[in-house]
C-alpha cells in the first residue's frame, strides 16, 4: 500500500528526521486559515497524487505567497498525467503547501527490502531529483548500494557506509544519521518495504531536508499496522481491486481479453502463462483463496465482468482445501443470479473433481468442462475467437 508525500513526512519527522515545513489542504478555502502556518515568501505547491513524475506533469509549483490562492484552485481537480499514473491520469483531490528551499544540490536515499539477500537495502546517490533507474544505467558508478542483515538498529560503521558518498560536513552529518534512522526504524516498526527520499536536498543554507517522500507497506502487514492502514486512500486504488479485497479475493486487472478465476496465486500465474502460450492475454490476476464461498465466486464473476474487454472466462481450479463440488455449487448458483454472457471454460482436478463436473454437466448452463489446464486454455482462446 502506497501513501501520500505528506503523510509520509509526518511519519519522518515523528522518527526524528529533518523534513521540509508544509500542511496539506483537502479544499481550497483551507489555505486561508491555514496559510499562516508558514512564514516564507515563496511556497511550493504539491499535487499528493500516488505516483511520482509530479514535477514534470505541472504537479510542483513554486509560487509567491500572493498568489497562492489563485494557484491552489487550478491546481485543484487538474488531472495529472505522468510517467507512472498511466494514460489517464490521476485527479488532484488534496495539495501539500511547503516552504520553498534554495536548492543547492538534490540527492538520492532510499532504503527497501532486498528479498534476493534476504537484507535491507540502503540506495544513496549524489544524483538526485532525476529518475533513479536512468541514473543506474548512464552512470552507474554515482550510485551506491549498502546491504545490512537485519538486527535492532543501525551502527556507526553503517551509516558511515551508507553516507560515504555524500561527503558532508559535521552538523549535516548528524541530521543524515538521524534521517538514516528514522527510515530504519519505519522500514522495521511499521513494516514498510520501501521508502525513497529523492531529492534529499542540500540547501544553500547548508541545511539537509527531505524535499519528496514515497512510502510503500507490505499489504500482509497491514492488519498489525493500523496506524499506517488509516492512511489508506481509496481514492488512489483501482475500484474493481478495492471490491476484490472486500470480499477477500486477491484481483489485478490487466489489458487482456479472457477473464480468469484461479484458486491459488501460483495456479493463477500458470493460467495466465499458458493462455499466453495459446496466443491471447489475460484480462485479471484473480484469487479466489484457498476456500472460496459461494458469495466470493459470484463477487469474483462480478468483478470478472465489469471489465467490458472480457470475451471470455477460465475457471481453473485444484481442489486442495477446496472441494471442487463445492466449488460447483458456487459457480452454478453464481451463474444463475448473474448473467453470464461470455463463454466459460472450467476445468477442475483435485478432491471431489469427478462430483464437481457432474454437478456442472447438470445445471442445463452452457458451461465447457475440460480435462487439463493445456485443454482449458485452447478451449476458451477457441470459443472467443
Ligand atoms: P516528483 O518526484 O513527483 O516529481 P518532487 O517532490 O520530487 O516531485 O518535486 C520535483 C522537484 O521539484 C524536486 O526535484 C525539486 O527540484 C522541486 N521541489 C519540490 N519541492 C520543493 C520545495 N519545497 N522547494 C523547492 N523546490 C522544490
Ligand atoms: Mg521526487
Amino acid at each position: 500500500m502506497n501513501i501520500h508525500e505528506h503523510q509520509a513526512k509526518d511519519l519522518l519527522k515523528e522518527f526524528g528526521a529533518p523534513v521540509s515545513n508544509g500542511f496539506v489542504i483537502l479544499n481550497p478555502e483551507e489555505i486561508k486559515e491555514k496559510i499562516k502556518f508558514i512564514n516564507s515568501k515563496k511556497l511550493v505547491i504539491k499535487a499528493q497524487i500516488h505516483a511520482g513524475g509530479r514535477g514534470k506533469a505541472g504537479g510542483v509549483k513554486l509560487v509567491d505567497r500572493s498568489e497562492i490562492q489563485s494557484e491552489v484552485d487550478k491546481m485543484f481537480g487538474k488531472i495529472l498525467v505522468t510517467h507512472q499514473t498511466g494514460p489517464e491520469g490521476k485527479q488532484v483531490k488534496r495539495i501539500y503547501i511547503q516552504e520553498a528551499y534554495d536548492i543547492e544540490k538534490e540527492l538520492y536515499l532510499s532504503c527497501l527490502i532486498d528479498r534476493e539477500s534476504s537484507k535491507i537495502v540502503f540506495i544513496s546517490s549524489t544524483e538526485g531529483g532525476v529518475d533513479i533507474e536512468s541514473v543506474a544505467k548512464k552512470t552507474p558508478e554515482k550510485i551506491l548500494t549498502t546491504k545490512i542483515d537485519l538486527k535492532k538498529s543501525l551502527d556507526k560503521f553503517d551509516k558511515e557506509k551508507i553516507l560515504k558518498i555524500f561527503s558532508f560536513s559535521k552538523n549535516q552529518r548528524q541530521d543524515a544519521e538521524n534521517l538514516l534512522d528514522a527510515l530504519y526504524n519505519i522500514l522495521i516498526q511499521k513494516d514498510a518495504s520501501l521508502i525513497e527520499i529523492n531529492p534529499l536536498v542540500l540547501t544553500k543554507q547548508k541545511k539537509i531536508i527531505c524535499l519528496d517522500a514515497k512510502m510503500n507497506f507490505d499489504e500482509n502487514a497491514l492488519f498489525r499496522r493500523p496506524d499506517i492502514f488509516k492512511l489508506r486512500d481509496l481514492n488512489e486504488e483501482e475500484p474493481a481491486e478495492i471490491e476484490a479485497s472486500k470480499n477477500g479475493l486477491a484481483y489485478i486487472k490487466l489489458n487482456g481479453s479472457i477473464g480468469c478465476m484461479v484458486n491459488g496465486a501460483g495456479l493463477a500465474m500458470a493460467t495466465m502463462d499458458i493462455i499466453k502460450l495459446y496466443g491471447q492475454e489475460p484480462a485479471n490476476f484473480l484469487d479466489v483463496g484457498g476456500g472460496a464461498t459461494k458469495e466470493q465466486v459470484a463477487a469474483a464473476f462480478k468483478l470478472i465482468l465489469s471489465d467490458k474487454k472480457v470475451k471470455g472466462i477460465l475457471i481453473n481450479i485444484f481442489g486442495g482445501i477446496m472441494r471442487c463440488d463445492v466449488l460447483a455449487n458456487g459457480v452454478v448458483e453464481a451463474a444463475r443470479e448473474i448473467n453470464i454472457n461470455v463463454p466459460l471454460v472450467v476445468r477442475l482436478a483435485g478432491t471431489n473433481f469427478e462430483k464437481g463436473k457432474d454437478i456442472l454437466d447438470q445445471s442445463g448452463l452452457k458451461i465447457l468442462s475440460a480435462s487439463d489446464l493445456n485443454d482449458a486454455a485452447k478451449k476458451i482462446v477457441e470459443a472467443i475467437k
